[in-house]
């Protein structure tokens, strides 16, 4: 990776306007392992400045040639698999066989996918067949900022770029400055792939610099933005003077009910879903609720599982987890399990500290609180760590009301063998996606939250739509 410190405006490579350094740090010894550049206004304008001025010819090369291009960009991505990996698991932790796999394979799933659902899409359809006149066009919005997290890189790299590139638009990608290797090496993928000029651009830099200066910018007619609740209404605002589209993917507190009647392994499954990638994904089943009948035992089992999680570095090979991705996200972590523990709730596996053995680098005990009630703030916030809360419950009305009870609704768990229960429960969870028994999303499904855990829909058709403008045109004759 030689490009570190450049962006990639209008095809090429670029030095940054102004020299401004930003360290990246590996989480699991805290050394610096690679040096950015963080863009300033004059990066920003010339990187939307090249989307601008490629977005008329872009919208216009036809669906086949396009379609042609994304081809070629999941062979490249897969080409680059093993570049990917490592990049992603020096940047943010992940150990590299779960970089190998899942993270890089979020990539090429969504990119997959996205190639089927754009081989069938109608951009230009009839209103109905009773009415000849009235045309639909689907059109591109324009020129995209995506702003995008750390904590599963290439999953949302692609779930924005990918669809805003087949539908015809072109965009600014600003990826975390926390976990930017991969986004560079993303970047080299699609210089190889040959889009034309101003199609795509990247240009590293922080939240307060280039995340607001795209958000605001008069040219950029949409934001679509993965992270924190917190940076999704912030952007909200800055985008509203320019009356902006903006998308929103953010956080989460997923409930997971487990019924008496749930199968055997949906303890053990809730929790190691929990611990995945130290705990940092949006959807991540935080607070498992338990019937009562079941509590201890559950409880016993989850102990068990979290005690069982061994952790280590991003660059061993195996099943543990890693570090999580900051000193930042460290210290916020061991301050929710204090809180935790003053709250009141029973600590059964983990706690404060790093693990034995483990003196550098951010890692976090897998931790398990029991005894949670649902008004407490570890079954509240956002965590976004190893750390689970087991909350009882005696009926089904009283799991379903606690599970809605949050500001959060992204993914919700349902854990029952009894179908009709399950299906009830489906309808009645306020969030963007409900799993039974670990059944996870077929391709093409959408990914999305209600309430405060965001707006718009990724993946499949929904996640193309979200890039589109519909317009209505009467008086049409072929
Ligand atoms: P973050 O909000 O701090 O940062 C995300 C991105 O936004 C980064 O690129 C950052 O530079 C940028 N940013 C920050 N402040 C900004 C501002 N004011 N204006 C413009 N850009 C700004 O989040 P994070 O810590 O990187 O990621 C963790 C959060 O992301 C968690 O809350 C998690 O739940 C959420 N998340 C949500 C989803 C989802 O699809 N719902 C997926 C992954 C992560």
């Amino acid at each position: 990776m030689t490009n570190t410190r450049n962006f990639y405006i209008n095809g090429q490579w670029v030095a940054p306007s102004t020299p401004n350094d930003f360290d990246v740090i590996n989480p699991s010894n805290e050394e610096v392992c690679a040096t950015i550049s963080l863009g300033s206004q004059a990066d920003t304008d010339a990187a939307v400045a090249a989307a601008k001025a490629a977005f008329p010819a872009w919208a216009a090369v036809p669906q086949a040639d396009k379609l042609a291009l994304l081809e070629k960009l999941l062979e490249e991505y897969n080409k680059r698999s093993g570049d990917l990996a490592e990049a992603m698991s020096l940047e943010m932790g992940a150990p590299i066989d779960l970089s190998k796999t899942s993270q890089v394979g979020a990539g090429s799933w969504h990119i997959a996918n996205f190639i089927e659902v754009y081989k069938d899409f109608k951009f230009d359809r009839m209103l109905r067949a009773d009415a000849p006149d009235d045309r639909i066009l689907m059109e591109p919005i324009g020129v995209c900022a995506m702003i995008t997290p750390w904590n599963w890189p290439m999953n949302q790299v692609t779930l924005k770029c990918i669809p805003a590139m087949a539908a015809g638009c072109t965009m600014v990608l600003k990826p975390s400055e926390i976990a930017p290797l991969s986004s560079i090496v993303f970047t080299e993928i699609v210089d190889a792939v040959g889009f034309p000029a101003g199609v795509y651009n990247m240009v590293n830099g922080d939240g307060v610099g280039v995340g607001t200066q795209l958000s605001v910018h008069p040219d950029v007619d949409m934001v679509s933005f993965t992270g924190s609740t917190r940076a999704g209404s912030l952007i909200t605002k800055a985008a509203a003077d320019t009356v902006k589209r903006v998308a929103l993917e953010l956080g989460g507190k997923g409930a997971n009910i487990i019924y008496a009647d749930a199968d055997e392994k949906a303890v053990k499954r809730g929790v190691l879903h929990c611990m995945q990638n130290s705990g940092q994904s949006c959807n991540a089943p935080t607070r498992m609720m338990v019937e009562r009948s079941i509590y201890d035992a559950a409880v016993k089992t989850a102990t068990e599982v979290a005690n069982a999680t061994q952790v280590g570095p991003a660059d061993k090979e195996g099943r543990h987890i890693g570090p999580v991705v900051s000193e930042l996200q460290y210290n916020k972590i061991q301050d929710m399990i204090q809180v935790g523990i003053d709250e009141g709730a029973r600590l059964v596996a983990g706690g404060l500290g790093r693990p034995d053995g483990l003196n550098r680098g951010y890692y976090v005990r897998p931790t398990v609180f029991a005894d949670v009630s649902n008004d407490m703030a570890i079954a509240q916030q956002e965590i976004f760590g190893p750390v689970l809360s087991i909350i009882p419950f005696d009926t089904e009305e009283e799991a379903l009301e606690m599970a809605n009870d949050t500001l959060y609704g992204l993914t919700n768990y349902v854990q029952t063998t009894d179908h009709a229960k399950a299906n009830r429960a489906a309808r009645a969870l306020r969030s963007g996606m409900v799993e039974i028994n670990g059944t996870s999303r077929g391709a093409g499904a959408p990914f999305g939250g209600y309430k405060q855990s965001g707006s718009g829909r990724e993946g499949g058709v929904w996640g193309l739509d979200d890039f589109l403008e519909v317009k209505s045109v009467s008086g049409w004759v072929e």
